[in-house]
């Protein structure tokens, strides 16, 4: 039954005056999947709670951030605290050193410098890493997004090894014609391009599991191939942990690959989770490399708020609650959830496949294996619409776009996941129709 949406109708009518396309992110306007976006009053553990009064269990998790579940009362209580001791002075903190010390205990990273949203964390670490190699071209791959940095929302030009083209109008070429755009999980690109410019690659960034296609795994070996190939030509090697930091698993998708088969990026980009729903991101890496930020070294990067106290005491908080019973118990309701949803699409007769890094996983509504964004194509947006909506109906909130992660929290309890597990079977009937 489609439930009361005035309250969120009137706000979005009220948004739409005074914002462009009433939201300040765009996926959060229902495009894609059509219908009146919900605006969220409040939020506790797994659920969520519109202007209407609706709840919903939230698969969506700020988009990630929320690994513990909405106001957990500890973090609350470290941030009352600190709120209460003024919420910015513009100058060093010992949250920040806390912080900078849990992220260096738990990442291959020798040092971390704060900033306040993952675009940031990207757009400075390939400054840096132009800055420390003294070269130009920057490789990044198709479907990998990096948050709107201009210089890396382009898209693949015609053929392998050209320069990319800008993404989006307002970007100029200048931005992106030092940018080459190369096919996921493909090797034979990767060399193509290292031979073709082998002194002029400064750095190669990836998500470290792409999450914003869809979840689509490295293949196995592809990152550390990734990281062999950069280091003998020269390049740093940038992974991007944004979305999969302290998500994927307790180490982020490092803790799946690289701590396994012992190989540590020179570069990483954190964000979400490690700010505990404020806005908090970093970079960092090889200490020879991060001191060539100012003030140790000449490269230029700076933030009015970066490391603010209050963000840093809630990723602080967040990180030191966020144990291996935490991944565990999400790792578990995740299964069940992936499970259900492909038995139910399979029984209402959708073309499905559902792929997960860790603890993370998403839901193509495509035939075959995605391996990259040509195949994360060819999902079918109008089936997940309805299915999205049918959710929507029976108390389910899953991200309003067919190619993003599904995130669950310590919070998603018995209740949570069986609401969702309930809401199955007749969203997959509505994808089917
Ligand atoms: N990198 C990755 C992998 C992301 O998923 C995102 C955001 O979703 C970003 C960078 C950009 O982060 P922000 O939205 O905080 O600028």
């Amino acid at each position: 039954m489609p439930r009361p949406t005035d309250a969120s109708a009137a706000l979005f009518e009220r948004a739409r005056a005074v914002t462009p396309g009433g939201v300040n992110s765009p996926v959060r306007a229902f495009n894609a999947v059509g219908g009146t976006p919900r605006f969220i009053r409040s939020a506790a553990g797994a659920w969520l709670t519109d202007a209407d009064g609706n709840e919903y269990v939230d698969l969506i998790c700020s988009w990630g951030p929320m690994l513990l579940g909405h106001a957990h009362p500890e973090v609350q209580a470290r941030v009352a605290e600190a709120v209460a001791r003024g919420t910015s002075y513009g100058t060093p903190t010992e949250p920040e050193v806390e912080l900078a010390e849990e992220i260096v205990a738990r990442t291959p990273v020798e040092r971390v410098r704060f900033v306040s949203s993952g675009t940031e964390a990207t757009m400075s670490a390939i400054r840096l890493a132009r800055g420390f190699t003294g070269r130009d071209i920057v490789v990044k791959f198709a479907g990998c997004y990096h948050g709107h940095v201009d210089s890396l929302l382009a898209s693949a030009g015609s053929g392998l090894a050209t320069f990319a083209v800008p993404g989006t109008p307002g970007v100029p070429v200048s931005s992106t014609e030092l940018t080459l755009v190369l096919p996921y999980n493909d090797r034979a690109a990767v060399d193509k391009v290292f031979a073709e410019y082998p002194d002029r690659i400064a750095c190669l960034i990836t998500e470290a599991a792409p999450g914003n296609m869809g979840v689509v795994p490295p293949e196995p070996g592809f990152n550390a191939f990734l990281s062999e190939t950069c280091t003998r030509h020269g390049a740093l090697f940038v992974s991007d942990e944004v979305m999969t930091g302290f998500r994927a698993s307790k180490l982020g998708q490092w803790g799946l690959d690289g701590a396994v088969e012992g190989w540590r990026p020179d570069l990483m980009t954190f964000g979400k989770v490690m700010g505990g729903g404020f806005p908090a991101a970093a970079f960092g890496g090889r200490a020879d490399v991060m001191s060539r930020l100012v003030p140790e070294g000449p490269v230029y990067q700076a933030g009015t708020l970066s490391g603010n106290p209050i963000a840093t005491t809630a990723g602080l908080a967040t990180l030191r609650l966020a144990t291996d019973e935490v991944y565990d118990h999400i790792g578990v309701a995740a299964d069940t959830i992936k499970t259900a949803v492909s038995d139910a699409l399979s029984e209402a007769g959708v073309a499905h496949v559902v792929q997960a890094t860790g603890t993370m996983f998403s839901v193509f509504f495509a035939e075959g294996q995605v391996r990259d964004f040509e195949s994360a194509s060819r999902t079918d947006a109008s089936a997940y619409a309805a299915f999205f909506h049918a959710m929507l109906d029976a108390g389910v909130y899953l991200p309003p776009s067919a190619y993003e992660a599904w995130f669950l929290s310590a919070a998603h309890d018995d209740r949570a996941v069986q609401t969702v597990l309930d809401a199955l079977p007749d969203a997959a009937r509505a994808a089917a129709a």
